[in-house]
């Protein structure tokens, strides 16, 4: 059977290793952190359950839709609203649905992640690539391998990941994924210290120099305490103030966010992302290198979002056979 590792058990990590495993292949994912979801991530604390990375999703695509119909049937994931609310237009912009994970973003990895094999905590420091097999070292001390690799982690962190390992990949490959870009972004988790005052349902997209949306978690039907709120800087914004110490972020961001979310905070924690939305993804699915026997996946191969990552895992897998 063959041995897959996936690096990253965010979205596209965990639909390719399910693509891998319902074809006979055996997945092995490895993450860093200490659950599963990547960039799907819901914290809580103090009460409050935040969704502090991506906030919710798009299904656009035929492939995408069936994945979520499954989600939807097994209560994992559901509509949270349409259209874009901005705070110029309390109208909707489109009739599109956007959905969420019932229990949070991270329920869905979770349920993607059931009867796999992952191993989570698994922080990978150093790979090595000889007769056609990989080894992966994790910092804990523990070592897999596989006949393939597929990386999942943000490009410039799987770049040097194999820079450290000194593996080298074809030049004008390597400058193709060096080009890929990301945005940084701060994300505020606050309980206030009532409800907020921001509109059904719960969201506002915002688009600012310094803000670029605010959830109501309560609203959103995954935090028992009202007033939860998630507070996102916009990329321009935590490119300038990246270096800065996070509770001085913290208390600028919900400064600016104040005239929204009308009840003061009675506690707050910051997350910094240094890489939340793609640039510049370009549309090929995914980028494999045959003689490594090495793929990379993620959401900038396939659209920049969540719908994008599983399209990108999934077609990852299906280039090794699956
Ligand atoms: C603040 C923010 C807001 C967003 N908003 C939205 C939104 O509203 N809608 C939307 O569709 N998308 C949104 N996104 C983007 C969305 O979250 C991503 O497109 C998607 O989750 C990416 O999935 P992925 O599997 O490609 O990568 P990731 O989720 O980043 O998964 C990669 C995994 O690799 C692991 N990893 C990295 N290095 C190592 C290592 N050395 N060893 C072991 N493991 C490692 C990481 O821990 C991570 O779990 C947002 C993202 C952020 C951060």
């Amino acid at each position: 059977m063959k041995q897959i590792l996936i690096l990253g058990a965010g979205m596209s990590g965990l639909c390719a290793a399910r693509q891998l495993k319902n074809a006979g292949f055996k997945p092995i994912l490895l993450d860093k952190g200490r659950g599963v979801g990547g960039r799907m991530a819901t914290r809580r604390f103090e009460g409050g359950v935040f969704d502090h990375g991506a906030q919710f999703f798009t299904a656009r695509s035929e492939e995408f839709r069936a994945l979520l119909e499954e989600w939807r049937e097994n209560n994992v994931a559901g509509e949270w609203f349409r259209g874009y609310p901005s705070p110029e237009n309390d109208k909707p912009s489109d009739a599109h649905p956007r959905f969420r994970g019932e229990s949070g973003m991270t329920g869905i990895a979770k349920w993607l992640a059931r009867d796999l094999e992952v191993h989570s905590g698994e922080e990978i420091e150093r790979l090595e690539f000889q007769n056609g097999r990989w080894t992966a070292f994790s910092q804990s001390g523990n070592t897999f391998e596989g006949d393939e690799l597929i990386l999942t982690a943000p490009v410039p962190q799987s770049l040097a990941l194999l820079r450290n390992s000194g593996i080298k990949i074809p030049e004008n490959d390597a400058k193709t994924l060096e080009s890929l870009r990301y945005e940084p972004c701060f994300a505020v988790m606050a309980n206030l210290a009532g409800p907020s005052q921001i509109a059904p349902p719960g969201a506002l997209y915002i688009n600012g120099e310094i803000l670029w949306w605010l959830a109501d978690n309560f609203q959103k039907g995954i935090s028992p305490r009202e007033g939860s709120v998630t507070v996102h800087s916009s990329g321009v914004w935590a490119r300038a103030h990246y270096d800065e110490p996070q509770n001085e972020v913290g208390a600028a961001l919900l400064q600016a966010a104040a005239p929204f979310l009308g009840a003061p905070f009675e506690s707050f924690e910051v997350r910094r992302w240094r890489y939340s939305k793609p640039e510049n993804p370009v549309e090929i699915g995914t980028f494999r290198l045959r003689s490594l026997n090495l793929s990379f996946a993620g959401d900038i191969f396939q659209g920049a979002k969540i719908e994008g990552a599983a399209l990108s895992g999934l077609e990852a897998a299906r280039k090794l056979g699956a």
